[in-house]
């Protein structure tokens, strides 16, 4: 989402007639995009805006502006803490170019927080995205689950959905560019829901996300990922639709945060155990081999040793691909804040390192049942390990390395996998007829 946000705000700063510079060195402005899901992220920017300030001559004084979710947490509270100039919301990313207009002008201090306007455009130009081949489009925004360790709903407001003609139109837009996947953003993907169902009609599907998946995938945009999805929200028809749709990516990231049902009632998930292994059944039971992701945070305030077992045997069970760990992180003005943090820093981190022993374990196993197969690969780029191999991303979501030169980046290919390594596979390339 923040890098979705840094293209937002990157299209409106061209449009002003700003450039952008791949030194900060040479920067007259520099924006700080903030993350404050976790307390680490939270303290770098100071630590950033700290050595901006001293790598100034006497010559060069540069404008230093916070955005994101720190920017609209903290508030004022930044220009007390930091030596910067604006202080902008994450609603204000439109509004950056007048912002710093302000500041050209001599103003000081400048903070918006406010709402978004409401012709906000989600516009993003494609020189400003991360990349040519993969573009993110942000379908929500916002959160209103309330988790009780959760920022999110305090930082990015209420949920939001854009209407879906926009959306389709935003992807068809990027095919005729050239684009081969658009990943589809939100905090909760599947909590989506717009104000008024425009270019949904004719679509079946039990709830607007599964219909707009559909809609999506009729573009014939070739990939298409999403993430994240709330457990509660998940209805088995986003499984049909990617059962009917070849285009619509087998891979499925679902949060579950801890196998007790104590901790997740704690937690105010609003799932127990059972619930969130009911959807994990229908995605395992596919017809469609479905690669299935999560997150899970442990050291919860009250975590017991019983409770963390408890999410031993659910991560053993779900047989995860792919597992986000977390240290709980307090985040103040949320429910969790004012629960006693029992769970020592140490036996966060053991925890931490057993549980990621349990899913490294399972890992491998998925990993190894890919060798033999063939996967299809969006290449991305060239690898940073070698210089004779390219990566890119399997449909499942899977980082593959194989032989290959500069020059293949954007193309679709089938990869043989031949070997796996903790996070990713390696192959060699073949054609339609397998053969290398
Ligand atoms: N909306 C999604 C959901 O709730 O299922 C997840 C979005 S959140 C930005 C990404 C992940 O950060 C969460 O799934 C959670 O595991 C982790 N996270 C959020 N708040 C946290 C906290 N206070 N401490 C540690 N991890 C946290």
């Amino acid at each position: 989402m923040n890098v979705a946000d840094s293209e937002r705000a990157a299209t409106g700063l061209r449009e002003s007639g700003y450039d952008l510079c791949t030194s900060e060195a040479d920067a007259d402005v520099v924006l700080l995009n903030t993350c404050s899901v976790r307390e680490k992220a939270e303290k770098k920017v100071f630590t950033r805006v700290g050595e901006i300030r001293s790598a100034e001559s006497a010559g060069r004084k540069v404008l230093v502006g916070v955005m994101g979710c720190v920017a609209q947490l903290e508030g004022e509270t930044i220009f007390e803490r930091a030596p910067v100039d604006l202080v902008i919301g994450t609603r204000a990313t439109d509004r950056i170019p007048s912002l710093l207009n302000r500041a050209h002008e001599g103003e000081r201090k400048i903070i918006d927080l406010a709402e978004r306007d409401l012709n906000d455009s989600w516009d993003v130009s494609p020189v400003e995205r991360h990349s040519p081949h993969v573009a993110f489009i942000p379908i929500i925004e916002g959160c209103n689950k309330f988790c009780s360790f959760c920022i999110v709903p305090y930082s990015r407001g209420r949920e939001r959905s854009r209407p879906a003609t926009e959306i389709v139109n935003e992807v068809r837009r990027l095919q005729n560019l050239g684009y081969k996947e658009v990943h589809l953003i939100g905090q909760n993907v599947n909590s989506y829901r717009p104000r008024i169902e425009d270019g949904l009609q004719g679509f079946q599907g039990a709830t607007p996300f599964s219909r707009l998946l559909r809609a999506i995938a009729a573009t014939g945009m070739p990939r298409i990922k999403f993430t994240t999805s709330f457990p509660r929200d998940f209805h088995p028809d986003i499984v049909a639709a990617l059962e009917e749709n070849a285009n619509l990516c087998d891979w499925v990231h679902l949060p579950v945060q801890s196998g007790s049902d104590r901790i997740l009632k704690l937690m105010r998930r609003g799932h127990t155990r059972a619930d969130y292994l009911s959807r994990i059944d229908r995605i395992k039971n596919s017809k469609r081999r479905l690669a299935l992701t999560s997150d899970v945070i442990v050291g919860f305030p009250g975590e017991t040793e019983k409770d963390f077992r408890d999410t031993l045997t659910l991560v053993e069970e779900c047989s995860y691909d792919g597992l986000y760990i977390f240290k709980y992180s307090r985040r103040k003005g949320t429910p969790a804040a004012n629960f006693p943090d029992t769970i020592s820093e140490q036996e966060k981190t053991a925890r931490f390192s057993e549980l990621e022993r349990v899913q490294k374990q399972a890992q491998e196993n998925i990993y190894r049942s890919y060798v033999g197969r063939t996967l299809s690969v969006l290449v991305e780029r060239q690898s940073s390990r070698s210089k004779s191999d390219v990566t890119g991303h399997s449909t499942c979501h899977k980082v593959v390395n194989f032989p290959g030169h500069h020059g293949l980046e954007g193309e679709i290919l089938d990869v043989l996998i031949t070997q796996t390594k903790s996070n990713s596979l390696y192959g060699t390339k073949v054609d339609r007829f397998g053969v290398a």
